[in-house]
């Protein structure tokens, strides 16, 4: 559960980071910012903001907006039925991004959350500055994380199966329940 004060904080701040990054989001694509916690009751360690911008049968353009620190748990885009599994560009346009994918261990400038190592196997750390950018084969497990200033980042895709897609972290729920009156 998100509470409703917090989804107004992270929207506010998703907004100040999308205009240091001189993007300009229409009146409809703000009021439908997704401020998620992911049902883990710990945003904004564990969180994020997500614009949508197209979102079609067969493309996806996302802006993913983090807060310093703030972290998008680990998952991966599989195939779910006939809907190959998501193959996704993520381009840094404002900040820096701390992008963890399989292989050797190593983590310098970001951190796991608290007493989630076991949800968080990805260790090797990738930065990218904007405007770098990495695109990740379907199925490749990722988790990202804020860098100091904030961060935002463009996330390019073929059809998007979000709401469907696994989480290393069992007791994660996608869609974003909001606690009103708080
Ligand atoms: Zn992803």
């Amino acid at each position: 559960m998100i509470k409703r004060s917090e989804v107004e904080t992270g929207r506010e701040a998703a907004v100040d980071l999308l205009k240091k990054a001189h993007i300009m989001l229409s009146d409809a694509e703000r009021m439908s910012l997704e401020v998620a916690d992911f049902g883990l009751t710990n945003w904004p360690a564990e969180g994020s903001q997500i614009a949508t911008i197209v979102n079609t049968d067969r493309i996806g353009l996302k802006l993913i907006c983090l807060l310093p620190g703030q972290t998008l748990p680990e998952h991966w885009h599989t195939a779910i039925g006939d809907t190959p599994g998501k193959e996704e560009t993520l381009r840094v346009a404002y900040g820096t991004l701390r992008l963890y994918l399989p292989g050797v261990e190593m983590i310098l400038e970001g951190r796991i959350p608290e007493g989630k190592e076991p949800v968080y196997t990805c260790r090797n750390e990738v930065i990218l500055r904007a405007p770098e950018q990495i695109t990740l084969i379907p199925g490749t497990k990722h988790w990202m994380q804020g860098g100091a200033e904030g961060t935002v980042v463009y996330s390019i895709s073929s059809a998007a199966t979000c709401p469907l897609d696994p989480f290393t972290d069992p007791t994660i729920k996608r869609m974003p329940e909001i606690m009103e009156g708080t």
